[in-house]
């Protein structure tokens, strides 16, 4: 075979040079799973980090917090779905449920935020679901 592709660490390179059979299709297995988790990591750090129309998504400290001053304008993260802004990738799949780790987090419809509101809205505080 004179194609060259990327082993991972988990395949046996004998002493020879040669790579132990992939009997059972783990490797490919294996690289399939990478090669999407890497689609998916750029698409969605395109997402989050852009604008539809191709700007860079900015987020702007509402107060003194994790070293910035108020009104100061650094690059966000922003949530496709519900359109708001994050300081950073960490708060952005804490607050709305969006993680690049997640195979599925570009199949989603509704981030958690906006599950949230709903939940609100349909069980109301005192009378329950209306
Ligand atoms: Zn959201």
């Amino acid at each position: 075979m004179t194609s060259r592709r990327r082993v991972p660490d988990e395949v046996m390179v004998l002493a020879d040079g040669s790579i132990q059979p992939d009997l059972f299709g783990a490797t490919d297995a294996e690289l399939a799973r990478r090669a999407h988790a890497e689609r998916v990591r750029e698409q969605f750090e395109g997402r989050a980090r852009t604008l539809p129309g191709g700007a860079a998504v900015v987020w702007v400290a509402p107060y003194d917090t994790i070293g910035a001053r108020t009104g100061e304008r650094r690059p966000g993260w922003r949530c496709w779905l519900c359109g708001g802004v994050e300081a950073n990738e960490y708060v952005l799949g804490l607050r709305h449920g969006l993680h690049a780790g997640d195979p599925e987090v570009l199949t989603r419809t509704r981030c958690r935020l906006q599950d949230r509101m709903q939940d609100r809205d349909t069980d109301g505080a005192m009378g329950g679901p209306r």
